[in-house]
C-alpha cells in the first residue's frame, strides 16, 4: 500500500483499477525505404485502413445509441475520409516520391490537409482538422501496432491517472466509466478540477511529477478527493472506510434534495440567488436537482472541445434547451472562452508561449468575427426560449467591450431582419477576471448591464500565478488582500452604476468564502451545482450583520491566512 498526498478538489472517494493515460502519441518513426518496398507499404497502409474503419464503424454505432444520430455522423464523416481515393494516391504518390515509410507518408499528408484548412475562413473547413487529426492518430495507432489509447472508449469502471488533463479530454471521455481521477499536475481552479465537480467524479490533482510511472495499468487505486488522498493498493480498512463514506454521502444527498426549494437567505432574511455554473448543455437538469435560481455562467467553450466546432443550429439547440430547462430562470451565457489551458487546434488555439497572457477569450472572438457572430446568433435567437443574457469573457479595456457590443448589434440586425424573434433588450454583463478590469470597473460599469466577478483568473493575474501549476498553488488565494480588494472595488463600481453583480469564480462554492462575499455587498452567487446546499446552510446560518462584520474585519488584514483564521473562528462551518 503505498499513500500520495494532491490536492482534494472534488469531493467524494472511489476504489477501481488505474487507467494509466499516458498519450504518446508523438513518437511515429521516419525512415527511408527503397522502391522495392513501396508496394509493401502501400500493403501495410491498406491493412491500418481496413483495421481503422471496423474500429470507426464500432464507435458510430455506439455513438449512434448513446448519443443519437448528430454525435454518430462525424465517425461517417471519419470512414468517408478513410474511403475518399484522393488520400490513397497522395499516399502512393508520397511512397513513391520521397521513399519514406507509410508512417511518415501519413503524417506528410496530415501536415499539408491541415496546413490548407487551417488557412480557409470557413468554419466549416476548420472543423475538419480536428477529423483529419482523429483518423491519423488512429491510422498510426494500427501501423505501428499500438493500442490506440482514447478516453472516449473506456468501458469498464477505472480510477483515470494522468500527469494532465486538457478540458478537451474531460469533455471527451466516457464519464460514466470513470469513477475518479488522479493528476500529476492542476489545482482547485484549473479546469480538470471544475470539470470533475461539475461532473461529480471525485478527483486529487496536483500529485506531482513521477506519479504516472509508479501506477501499474489494473492496480486498485483509492482516491479520496476529500481529503486530497491517493492510495495504491488499499488494504482492507480503506476499502470498508469507502464503503462507509459513500453510505454518508447518500444521506447527505438526501438531506441536500429536502433544502432545494427553499430560496437561500441569511437568518435574518435577506434573500441571496445561488446560480449554477454548467459547462455542458445536459449539466443543466443538475442545476436544477440542487435547487439553483438560474444559470450564473455557461462556459460555452465545454461545448467547443467535444471534437468539433458547432454550428449555428447545433448552439442555438443546445442554448435553446437549456433556456426551456430552466424555465424563465436567468440564464448567462458566457461567449467562447478559449485559449490559456482550453487549446483548440482546429482554429489556430495553441503553442503560444504565454498562453495565459495570449490570445484568448475575447481576443480570440474579436478577431475571429464570423464564428462570433455566429454564437451571438444562436445566443440571441434562444433568448426567444427563456431570460437570457449575454457575458463577455476576458474583457481588459473599455474598447474591447465597445467593440464586443458593434458586433452584438450587428448580429442583433441580422437576426431582425430574417426574421428571428429574439430579446432586442437581452442583459450583457462581462467578467471582472483582469485587474485592470477590476480597477477600471467604475468605468467598465457604465457601459453594461451586469459584472460577474471571475475569481479564478482575477487571483491568477493579480498574483501573477499559474492556476493550473501545483508548484505555486500556495499562491492562488482569492483571501489574499489584494483580491479582496478588487472584489470588494468592483462591488462599490457596481452599486453605484446600479447594474447587477455577481461572482462565478470557485471562491463562491466555499460555504466560509460566501458569508464573507456576502458581507463585501454580493447578493447573487455562481458555482458547480452541487455545492449550492452546503452554500445555502451556511448562509441561513449567520446574519446580515455578522457577514458584515466580517467582512470588514477581512478587508482590514493583511494576508490571506488571517482572513482564513478570522473565518475559522467566526463561523463553525
Ligand atoms: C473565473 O476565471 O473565475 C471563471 C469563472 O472563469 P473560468 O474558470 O472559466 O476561467
Ligand atoms: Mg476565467
Amino acid at each position: 500500500m503505498t499513500i500520495i498526498k494532491g490536492i482534494g478538489v472534488s469531493p467524494g472517494v472511489a476504489i477501481a483499477p488505474a487507467f494509466v493515460y499516458i498519450d504518446d502519441s508523438g513518437i511515429i518513426p521516419q525512415y527511408h525505404i527503397s522502391a522495392e518496398d513501396v508496394q509493401s507499404e502501400m500493403a501495410r497502409f491498406h491493412e491500418a485502413s481496413l483495421l481503422a474503419k471496423k474500429e470507426i464503424e464500432a464507435l458510430r454505432d455506439r455513438a449512434k445509441k448513446e448519443a443519437g444520430e448528430e454525435q454518430a455522423a462525424i465517425f461517417d464523416a471519419h470512414i468517408m475520409m478513410l474511403d475518399d481515393p484522393v488520400l490513397l494516391e497522395q499516399i502512393e504518390l508520397s511512397l513513391k516520391e520521397k521513399q519514406f515509410n507509410v508512417e511518415a507518408a501519413v503524417l506528410s499528408f496530415e501536415s499539408e490537409m491541415v496546413n490548407k484548412l487551417s488557412s480557409s475562413q470557413d468554419p466549416l473547413k476548420q472543423e475538419k482538422v480536428s477529423d483529419i487529426h482523429d483518423v491519423v492518430r488512429r491510422l498510426l495507432g494500427h501501423l505501428l501496432k499500438k493500442e490506440r489509447i482514447s478516453l472516449s472508449d473506456i468501458q469498464t469502471e477505472i480510477i483515470l491517472i494522468a500527469k494532465d488533463l486538457l478540458p478537451s479530454e474531460m469533455v471527451m471521455m466516457s464519464r460514466s466509466m470513470v469513477r475518479g481521477i488522479v493528476t500529476e499536475t492542476g489545482s482547485r481552479t484549473s479546469h480538470a478540477a471544475i470539470l470533475a465537480r461539475a461532473f461529480e467524479i471525485p478527483a486529487v490533482l496536483g500529485v506531482g511529477p513521477g506519479f504516472v510511472q509508479q501506477v501499474k495499468q489494473g492496480q486498485a487505486v483509492y482516491v479520496d478527493g476529500d481529503s486530497g488522498t491517493v492510495v495504491i493498493e488499499p488494504d482492507d480498512s480503506i476499502i470498508r472506510s469507502e464503503k462507509a463514506a459513500r453510505a454518508a454521502r447518500l444521506k447527505q444527498e438526501k438531506e441536500n434534495k429536502e433544502l432545494r426549494d427553499i430560496p437561500a437567505h441569511t437568518k435574518d432574511g435577506t434573500g441571496i440567488m445561488l446560480l449554477a455554473n454548467i459547462g455542458m448543455p445536459e449539466e443543466v437538469t443538475n442545476a436544477i436537482e440542487y435547487g439553483a435560481e438560474g444559470i450564473g455562467l455557461f462556459r460555452s467553450e465545454f461545448f467547443f472541445l467535444g471534437g468539433h466546432i458547432p454550428g449555428e443550429e447545433e448552439q442555438y439547440n443546445a442554448y435553446a434547451q437549456v433556456a426551456r430547462s430552466m424555465n424563465g430562470k436567468p440564464v448567462t451565457i458566457r461567449t467562447l472562452d478559449i485559449g490559456g489551458d482550453k487549446v483548440l487546434p482546429e482554429l489556430g488555439v495553441m503553442g503560444e508561449k504565454n498562453p495565459l497572457l495570449g490570445w484568448r477569450a475575447i481576443r480570440f472572438c474579436l478577431e475571429k468575427t464570423d464564428l462570433f457572430i455566429t454564437q451571438l446568433r444562436a445566443i440571441l435567437r434562444a433568448s426567444d426560449q427563456g431570460k437570457v443574457n449575454i457575458m463577455f469573457p476576458m474583457i481588459s479595456t473599455i474598447d474591447e467591450l465597445i467593440r464586443a457590443q458593434a458586433l452584438l448589434d450587428k448580429a442583433k440586425e441580422e437576426c431582425i431582419s430574417q426574421g428571428y424573434k429574439i430579446d432586442e433588450d437581452i442583459e450583457t454583463g462581462i467578467m471582472i477576471e483582469v485587474p485592470s478590469a477590476a480597477i477600471c470597473s467604475d468605468v467598465l460599469s457604465r457601459s453594461c448591464d451586469f459584472f460577474s466577478i471571475g475569481t479564478n483568473d482575477l487571483s491568477q493575474y493579480t498574483l501573477a500565478v499559474d492556476r493550473g501549476n501545483q508548484k505555486v498553488a500556495y499562491l492562488n488565494n482569492p483571501f489574499d488582500i489584494a483580491v479582496l480588494r478588487l472584489i470588494s472595488m468592483t462591488i462599490k463600481s457596481s452599486k453605484k452604476a446600479n447594474i447587477g453583480v455577481s461572482l462565478c469564480g470557485e471562491m463562491a462554492a466555499d460555504p466560509a468564502s460566501a458569508v464573507l462575499l456576502v458581507g463585501l455587498g454580493l447578493r447573487s452567487l455562481s458555482m458547480s451545482a452541487s455545492a449550492i446546499p452546503a452554500v445555502k446552510r451556511a448562509l441561513m446560518s449567520i446574519t446580515m450583520e455578522e457577514a458584515s462584520s466580517l467582512a470588514q474585519q477581512a478587508l482590514s488584514m493583511n494576508t490571506a491566512s488571517q482572513v482564513t483564521a478570522l473565518l475559522n473562528s467566526r463561523l463553525n462551518l
